[in-house]
């Protein structure tokens, strides 16, 4: 079975740049996987997506589609048209002076006129267009320009859809409705698809795996709950939610920290290594006795934030639903409620933790 999208240390310099804007980039993606590739703004998504549909050159390495190579090494390079690649742009681009449906079928011109309909007429089913198949962009909200954009990089049955933030130009709500319809859309035609985004909620909810890309490498590509609760670096830590980095004392196989004793599970470790702790890793529990002191607690709007200073000096970050109500200055004890920790040197996840 060969893979839809193959990178092989893929780079990519702008002339003058100081660095490249993609750098040496290796990733597979599996027919019918959908990726997000996440990071924030100037690190190199878009490029990525511009190298594999072949609107830009790789520098050096090796991309291939759906088993194809289309650009470097050997290669020659296969123009975009040829690509087999359908896009999805953030304003989605839309032709104003086209209905919905001769948009959609915009791409199809090659095909006979029965096949052009009936194929335009299973997308719009499919993406539930078919009251406003008539209609001009203009005349659409934007979740249904944004169905159209989809419907019309679909219509040539690509290898693969390629969508550059193609949520940001929709209101909280719409953009929450779209992630979940995209996602099942996608899974119905069990399309392989990059979905390109800065917004972290948005690449863990819509996609099977996430990239995570900071100045133009990936950091990590594994299932969101991995990148969340194991990120592979402190740099994917601190841009993938929020957490604490709790110091711990190493003898032996134990990890020993403010939040308890931890075995762990490489050996040999560093003296000291920080053990991230998400926000709702940890409980918290009113207790005279208590090493940690709530020093401030904000209502988020869901629950409350609570600031809890451990004696190594470090504040802590704990979610806890809003029945569990502390005030600032109680002595607490604070358990952590997770099997593992992820635990860090300097810059990498040197292993896991289990409470002992
Ligand atoms: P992202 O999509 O993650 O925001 P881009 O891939 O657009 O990032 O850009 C990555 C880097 O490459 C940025 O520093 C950007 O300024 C630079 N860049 C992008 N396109 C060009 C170009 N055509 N010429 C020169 N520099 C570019
Ligand atoms: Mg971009």
């Amino acid at each position: 079975m060969h893979t839809a999208i193959e990178l092989n240390g893929v780079s990519k310099w702008f002339p003058g740049a100081a660095e490249p804007a993609v750098h040496d980039v290796t990733m597979a993606i599996a027919p019918g996987e959908i990726v997000a590739l996440l990071g924030p703004s100037g690190c190199g998504k878009t490029t990525t997506l511009r190298l594999i549909a072949g609107f830009e050159r790789p520098d050096t390495g090796t991309i291939a589609i759906a088993g194809q190579p289309v650009a470097g090494g050997a290669t020659p390079f296969v123009p975009p048209e040829r690509r087999g690649v359908g896009m999805v742009f953030q304003d989605y681009a839309l032709f104003p002076h086209l209905t919905v449906s001769d948009n959609i079928a915009f791409g199809l011109r090659h095909l006979p006129a029965a096949e052009r309909r009936s194929r335009c007429d299973d997308l719009l089913a499919l993406t539930g267009l078919e009251a406003v198949a008539h209609r001009y962009p203009h005349q659409l909200s934007g979740g249904q320009q944004q169905r159209v954009a989809i419907a019309r990089a679909l219509a040539p049955r690509p290898h693969v859809l390629l969508l550059d933030e193609p949520f940001s130009n929709l209101d909280t709500e719409m953009r929450a409705q779209m992630r979940a319809e995209v996602r099942e859309l996608l899974k119905a035609i069990q399309a392989t698809a990059i979905l390109v985004t800065h917004d972290q909620q948005e690449a863990m909810t819509v996609a099977d795996r996430v990239a995570v890309m900071l100045q133009g490498r990936i950091e990590q590509i594994d299932t969101p709950d991995i990148v969340y609760h194991y990120p592979a670096t402190r740099a994917v830590a601190r841009f993938v939610g929020q957490g604490t980095f709790v110091p711990a004392r190493v003898a032996g196989d134990v990890a020993l920290s403010d939040l308890g004793q931890f075995g762990l599970d490489q050996a040999p470790a560093p003296q000291l290594v920080d053990l991230l702790v998400r926000p709702r890793d940890v409980t918290l529990e009113v207790d005279p006795n208590g090493v940690a002191v709530v020093t401030a607690r904000r209502f988020n709007g869901a629950e409350f934030t609570y600031l809890v200073q451990l004696p190594c000096g470090v504040q802590l970050q704990s979610d806890q639903p809003s029945y569990v109500d502390i005030a600032p200055g109680t002595r607490v004890r604070v358990r952590c409620n997770r099997s593992r920790l992820a635990a860090y040197d300097a810059d990498t996840r040197i292993g896991l933790t289990a409470p002992r």
